[in-house]
């Protein structure tokens, strides 16, 4: 006989654990099922005798109220810590050098990351002078940027920003699904970035102001998660029916009121495929890009020379080995010296495949390069073939098509790839998701065994 469950969440990532924890305080019975061995998917945490590495994301907007819910739910909220006012310089690379950005809005006028050129562009904008709407319902990022602030400013500095967020070529990013709001201020104030200032200014409920990291890093989100639900690790789901029938990998079947997959597009696609072509060829289209993320420290401090920050951050256009490093260590007080290297993504994929000792020598092959200095010891490389889901041109469209496809159905979509790419497009999509579920459980779970 096959076990009787009212909601079987699939995938344990941000988004499975907001749906669960969401389904949970209204009453449903929920069991999490995950492949891996802990729950958080991507957020999570390298522990080492240096301290603590991200697998994945190190820290979070305290703007995006999601995050609140979520770790209020998860009765965590006191352990994200503000990040240290050491944290606040950024550095983005122009012309082999770190060039320094302060939080402060007039240091665009100093920062050597822009030409004088480029500062022109970014007045031009501000002013509102420049007026080129775009053609059709969407375009790419890398048109978007070109087509308001020019081509050096998108090459050198917004290449780089964006690969900080995104990790992926401009020229396949879509610009409504990556940057809306960037969007909406160019069609409402005929300037991008009074538009995006005016945005900053308004903040929704539950919101904080600044970045927030933990002193034990992401995994504590999962940590916390595996001890408010009911869940099965190690538990690789390989077949999800149209009535809600979910089959393990050792053949145990699963008969559910309501199913939530929440893995990534790619692994949903082939689950949904059989019942729902559709939208199994929707998703399966969904492209994510690879990271290798290169944990390493300095053999004696100093050696790396690289200033007290959050990170720096490279175009392509500048040809480095990495997309850029999160100076770690310095995010909150009291960290160690510690420094996570982000290579491969969208632009060169081929280098997240590189062996640990290649990518070693390629990020110390750029350290040398941009300080004089040298990446010292490998401490770990967390490896993601599906990183980051890399919105393309048109997403918005194929979502509404994934949308139609699904409605109606009892099992039901969530993940990053709903909204963007980032953690709050995870969590929104897991609640929404939940929100949209009858809040009734209709089937008394029987009791399990709980992992904590
Ligand atoms: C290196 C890196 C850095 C990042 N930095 C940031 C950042 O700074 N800010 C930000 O906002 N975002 C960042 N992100 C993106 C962010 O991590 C993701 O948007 C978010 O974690 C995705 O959550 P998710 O729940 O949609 O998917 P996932 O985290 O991918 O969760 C999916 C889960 O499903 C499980 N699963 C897969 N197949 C099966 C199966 N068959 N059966 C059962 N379970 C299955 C997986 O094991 C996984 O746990 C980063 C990502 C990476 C990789």
């Amino acid at each position: 006989m096959p076990e009787r469950r009212d909601v079987v969440v699939i995938g344990g990532g941000l988004a499975g654990i907001a749906a669960a924890l969401e389904l949970q305080a209204k009453g449903r019975s929920v069991l999490v099922l995950e492949a891996g061995d802990r729950l958080g998917g991507k957020a999570g945490t390298v522990p080492s005798s240096f301290g603590p590495f991200p697998a994945g994301p190190s820290s979070f907007n305290g703007r995006h109220p999601p995050f609140w819910r979520l770790l209020e739910l998860l009765g965590i909220a006191g352990l994200a810590q503000r990040l240290a006012p050491t944290s606040q310089a950024r550095y983005v690379v122009r012309d082999a050098a770190l060039q320094p950005l302060k939080p402060n809005p007039l240091s665009v006028l100093t920062t050597g990351a822009l030409t004088f050129g480029d500062k022109f562009a970014l007045a031009r904008d501000f002013l509102g002078t420049k007026k080129t709407p775009a053609e059709g319902e969407d375009e790419s990022l890398d048109a978007f940027l070109a087509r308001r602030f020019g081509r050096s400013l998108t090459d050198h500095f917004f290449a780089a920003v964006m690969t900080g967020i995104f990790a992926g070529d401009l020229k396949q990013l879509s610009a409504t699904s990556c940057m809306p709001a960037l969007v909406t201020a160019e069609k409402e104030y005929g300037s991008v970035l009074r538009g995006a200032l005016a945005s900053m200014r308004q903040t929704e409920d539950g919101a904080r102001p600044g970045l927030y990291a933990f002193t034990d890093g992401f995994g504590v989100i999962g940590d916390a998660a595996a001890k408010k639900l009911e869940t099965r690790l190690n538990t690789r789901v390989v077949a999800v029916t149209a009535n809600a029938a979910v089959t393990l990998a050792d053949g145990t079947v699963l008969e559910a009121n309501d199913v939530v997959l929440a893995t990534e597009a790619t692994v949903s696609a082939p689950l949904i495929a059989p019942w729902n072509r559709e939208a199994g060829a929707v998703l399966a289209r969904f492209p994510y890009a690879p990271i290798a993320l290169v944990h390493w420290s300095e053999k004696t401090p100093g050696d790396s020379r690289l200033p007290q920050g959050f990170g720096y951050l490279t175009a392509p256009i500048e040809k480095r080995f990495a997309l850029g490093t999160l100076f770690i260590g310095d995010l909150l007080p009291g960290g160690s010296r510690r420094f996570s290297t982000f290579v491969g993504g969208g632009v060169s994929p081929e280098r997240a495949a590189l062996t640990d000792e290649q990518l070693l020598a390629g990020v110390d092959s750029d350290i040398s390069a941009l300080t004089g200095g040298s990446a010292g010891v490998l401490v770990g490389v967390s490896r993601w073939p599906q990183a980051v889901f890399q919105p393309p041109v048109g997403h918005r469209a194929q979502l509404a098509k994934l949308e139609k496809a699904m409605s109606g159905c009892r099992v039901r979509l969530a993940g990053s790839y709903f909204g963007g790419a980032a953690m709050k497009d995870a969590l929104n999509s897991g609640f929404a998701v939940a929100e949209s579920m009858n809040g009734v459980a209709t089937v008394a779970a029987p009791s399990a065994e709980v992992r904590v």
